[in-house]
């Protein structure tokens, strides 16, 4: 008995996917003037990797930065707005907490196995917090400001009352028409 209405169940679903999918394909969201549709997903893992690589969230192409901290504020490939982040002082704060997980249990380990002179330790770890902060500070602060971006925060949300315009003096990128892969 269950059988056969399972199986018309089945034929029938089976047979309007292809049609669905036919219909819908040719449906491409329209090209705007700013930024990716708003209904398109933002991935939270994409967009961190991307941010780590210094490169816009949503597009993964345009370069996140202008100089070597400063956001662009919108990006030169897609023009997605940029400048809602509120990265603020978190990457410094994210920086000095790895950094110091790194550099401390190095230094505890070298003073046990070796109990070399302070400035042995000065010459070795001043340089090395240095260099890792510097190291570390761009892809952090593109980590965040590209969580930021997929967790709609702030301006990022085009439905949000935080949302404000583009800072004083700066002209919108328009989006480049780039055929959908
Ligand atoms: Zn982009």
């Amino acid at each position: 008995m269950d059988t056969p209405a399972t199986m018309t169940v089945t034929t029938t679903l089976a047979g309007s996917e292809p049609g669905e999918a036919r219909d819908r394909a040719p449906q491409e969201p329209p090209a705007r003037p700013n930024g990716p549709p708003p209904a398109r997903t933002r991935a939270v893992p994409e967009a961190l990797l991307r941010g780590a690589r210094g490169r816009c969230p949503a597009c993964g192409r345009g370069r996140l930065f202008s100089s070597y901290l400063k956001v662009s504020p919108y990006c030169p490939d897609c023009g997605e707005e940029l400048y809602h982040h509120r990265a603020d002082d978190a990457p410094p704060y994210a920086t000095i907490l790895l950094v110091g997980h790194i550099v401390v249990p190095l230094m505890v380990l070298v003073e046990e196995i070796y109990r070399p002179e302070v400035w042995v330790h000065l010459i070795l770890w001043l340089p090395l917090t240095l260099a890792l902060c510097l190291i570390l500070l761009p892809p952090l602060k593109g980590m965040l400001v590209s969580l930021q971006w997929a967790l709609r925060m702030h301006g990022f949300d085009p439905q949000s009352p935080e949302r404000e315009g583009p800072p004083d003096g700066v002209v919108p990128v328009v989006r480049a028409v780039r055929p959908v892969r």
